[in-house]
């Protein structure tokens, strides 16, 4: 019960009478029995005694406590573990791990008693699955970018204390329906947002299955229902139709001595929910999709072979799909999944998914990467160790902020993959979307670093294009070439952007020192000393907030040192003979926006206060928007769904202020509108004669590329508010050829 543990949930039932009493002793006795067993293959003589220890240790610990259901609470921990010990396969030190993990958060015991009765390492492993249980299941609010990143440090730190913290919540969502509404929901949501892809991603399939049912089970109740008991009602038929289907191969295979177990399930309940919602279909579509399972037992030096004859048997008896055929056994998914897939037509006329593995990739595929510990010898343990240090890399970069950070970390953990190739044949796996740079960064950073193209089916091709699966790619490079900050926009990987903003900001930080040098140079023609100069004059003067900048800008040549003399004697007196009419201070600004009103409006005390209209996203009025006050350029005013609002929120919270428009003058504002359409002659007349007649719209920029017959305009324009700015594209979007019409940022 790690949720809602509240002392309350676990207050002693005192009307428990002797007998009960002794049942549940006997009960929780049996139950630690059958853990045992189930720990047996690999438990060695120390490894039986230590298990034995912790379970007293956890009992002694959680005496007298009750889940809320009235179970003793022991019950708990001895599920996580036995969890832990048959679904996961883990060893010793994950299940002495899972029978203590509530003990030092819930009970008397502290990590030093832990750590002097079992070691360091479990100590370790303690204290992280407290400390996610502190911030994740005692939070009031949903999961917070920060935590995410807390709980993935301690992920990073030692695997085995996420993965207690699976079988923990799995547990839990197997028995909550012993909780309140509210907790359910949270939980339940949690649980599809956080769990069931880790669960994925490690390659715990058959956890993933049930997690994501669980959840749908607490989150649309009536729907799970319905498909339980139409998937109950519509059994007897499909259970006929998988002994139909397989009859003819379990003929064969016997016919030609294989070793093998054929199982067929119908799809998970959340699977087919998903379909029914994804294509707009009933129940009855999508119900009789399922999978049959072809399991074979080989000997390891077989398996490959195995299973093409086995598909050649399929096949054999049924026509496949071609574009359907999966061959994960060449080249593993990176969770760890091997199989090999194919559909093909069934006798009525259905197709039906036939997955054909060995009993190692079966279990692989159940379990996950515990899996591939028991098969040591031909284990694949590099992609998680791989996925392990991507993260790691992520963590390591203490810029980062936490929200481009859970970004770039639920990118890569939900995004399909690609697998392209080096020159040499070397196998890549990458994120959907990835770019020639990134595989750049993903063979090295250095590689990356001075990519200045890449031949891709030795094609040349941008650093900006887009892979695909099997293409195979070659880099090319230059050892001028460095990092830029715009190759942010087209990297997904969270490698390639972090080792892109760390160079961005180490080659400001050269040429800021050059700005400081030339800096420095001319104080020195000018016979001043640099201690006797006041920064802060100059800063102010150049309107720049740090030094650095300062330098920077200097270097870059966009601040000219000629009048370096007027701004090292721009002193508060001549700063106010300056100001004089130019409006007022930001503190004051500040002070006014923050003290009365409770928003600034725009467009009334438009001569009092400095502010700007932000060409990131060019607010007109109507939109919704905020202000953001800088450091020289008076409030600046964002639209709130502006691509730098969320960065700006939560990185500069304080420096937000609440804005809104009033209606009264008839302003004009700059908007950008993009339109595609077909290029006929005359269509960008009629476009021009609609925007500055008809409507009489002042236009500040036109540019129209056509090519193939298409053409894909950008319109600058000045309107006076999101209405008249909607009518304008309504006008546009009637007019003969246009296909689209839509209002950009900038
Ligand atoms: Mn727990």
């Amino acid at each position: 019960m790690a949720n809602g543990k509240a002392i309350s949930d676990k207050q002693v039932l005192s009307s428990k009478n002797t007998v009960e009493l002794e049942q549940e002793k006997q009960e929780i006795l049996k139950r630690y029995r059958v853990l045992l067993k189930s720990c047996k293959p690999n438990l060695e003589k120390d490894d039986k005694k230590l298990i034995r220890i912790a379970f007293n240790t956890a009992l002694e610990a959680h005496q007298g406590m009750r889940r809320r259901n009235g179970e003793p609470y022991i019950f708990h921990p001895l599920a996580v573990a036995q969890i832990v010990a048959e679904e996961m396969s883990l060893g010793t030190t994950s299940v002495v791990g899972a029978l203590l993990h509530d003990t030092v958060e819930d009970t008397n015991i502290t990590l030093e008693d832990i750590e002097s009765r079992f070691g360091k390492t479990i100590a370790r492993i303690i204290d992280g699955l407290t400390k996610i249980s502190g911030v994740f299941d005692h939070g009031s609010t949903s999961i917070q970018a920060e935590n995410f990143r807390k709980m993935l440090l301690t992920l990073s730190d030692d695997v085995r204390v996420i993965l207690i913290k699976l079988a923990d919540r799995l547990h839990n969502m197997r028995t909550l329906h012993f909780m309140p509404r509210d907790k359910q929901l949270k939980i339940a949501s949690e649980t599809s947002f956080l769990y069931a892809p880790l669960a994925h991603r490690l390659g715990f399939y058959a956890i993933k299955t049930e997690l994501d049912d669980l959840a749908l089970k607490y989150t649309e109740p009536e729907i799970y229902e319905d498909i339980v008991n139409k998937l109950q009602a519509t059994k007897k038929e499909r259970d006929k139709f998988i002994q139909d289907f397989t009859k003819p191969l379990i003929d064969e295979f016997r016919k030609q001595g294989i070793k093998f177990e054929i199982k067929g399930r119908p799809k998970s309940i959340h699977s087919i929910w998903n379909k029914m919602k994804r294509q707009h279909v009933p129940f009855e579509e999508v119900y009789d999709l399922f999978a049959i399972r072809i399991i074979l037992d080989t000997a390891p030096e077989n398996e490959k072979s195995e299973c093409w004859r086995a598909y050649s048997i399929v096949t054999d008896f049924f026509v496949p799909n071609p574009d359907r055929l999966r061959d994960w056994i060449s080249t593993p998914k990176a969770n760890g999944y091997e199989s090999l897939h194919t559909t093909v037509m069934s006798d009525t006329g259905k197709w039906v998914e036939v997955q054909i593995r060995t009993r190692r990739m079966d279990e692989i595929a159940e379990k996950g990467y515990a899996a591939h510990w028991k098969y040591k010898e031909s284990s694949n343990e590099s992609a998680l160790d791989e996925w392990l240090n991507r993260i790691r890399e992520l963590l390591e970069n203490p810029d980062s902020n936490a929200l481009d950070f859970i970004d770039d970390f639920k990118l890569n953990l939900f995004a399909e993959e690609i697998f392209v190739f080096t020159p040499k044949g070397e196998l890549k796996t990458l994120p959907a979307g990835s770019t020639a740079l990134d595989f750049a960064f993903d063979i090295h950073s250095d590689i990356g670093s001075h990519c200045i193209g890449a031949k891709v089916n030795h094609k040349l091709v941008p650093i900006s294009h887009q892979l695909s699966s099997g293409d195979q790619v070659e880099i090319i490079t230059s050892a001028k070439q460095y990092p830029k900050e715009d190759w942010l926009a087209f990297v997904v990987t969270a490698k390639a952007k972090a080792k892109i903003k760390a160079a961005v900001k180490e080659h400001r930080r050269k040429v800021s020192d050059e700005g400081k040098e030339i800096f420095n140079r001319k104080l020195r023609q000018m016979k001043t000393a640099e201690s006797a100069v006041n920064m802060n004059n100059i800063l102010l003067y150049y309107k720049v907030n740090s030094n650095a900048e300062l330098f920077y800008r200097i270097a870059m040549g966009v601040i000219d040192l000629a009048d370096l003399n007027k701004a090292i004697n721009y002193d508060s007196k001549s700063r106010k003979a300056h100001q004089k009419g130019e409006g007022i201070s930001l503190e004051e600004i500040v002070k006014q926006v923050r003290g009365n009103a409770d928003a600034l409006v725009i467009g009334e005390n438009l001569e009092k206060i400095d502010y700007k209209l932000s060409p990131c996203c060019n607010p007109i009025p109507g939109d919704d928007v905020f202000g953001f006050i800088t450091i020289n350029e008076g409030i600046k005013i964002h639209r709130t769904n502006c691509p730098n609002a969320i960065q700006l929120m939560s990185n500069y919270a304080y420096r937000i202020v609440k804005a809104k428009w009033t209606g009264a003058k008839q302003i004009s504002f700059l908007a950008g509108i993009r339109l595609t359409g077909a290029d006929d002659v005359g269509v960008v007349s009629n476009i021009t004669k609609v925007i500055s007649s008809e409507l009489k719209v002042n236009m500040r920029s036109i540019s129209i590329d056509s090519h193939d017959g298409l053409f894909d305009g950008t319109i600058m324009l000045f309107v006076h508010d999101t209405k008249h700015l909607n009518t304008l594209i309504k006008k546009l979007s009637q007019l003969k050829g246009i296909m689209s019409v839509s209002r950009i940022d900038n």
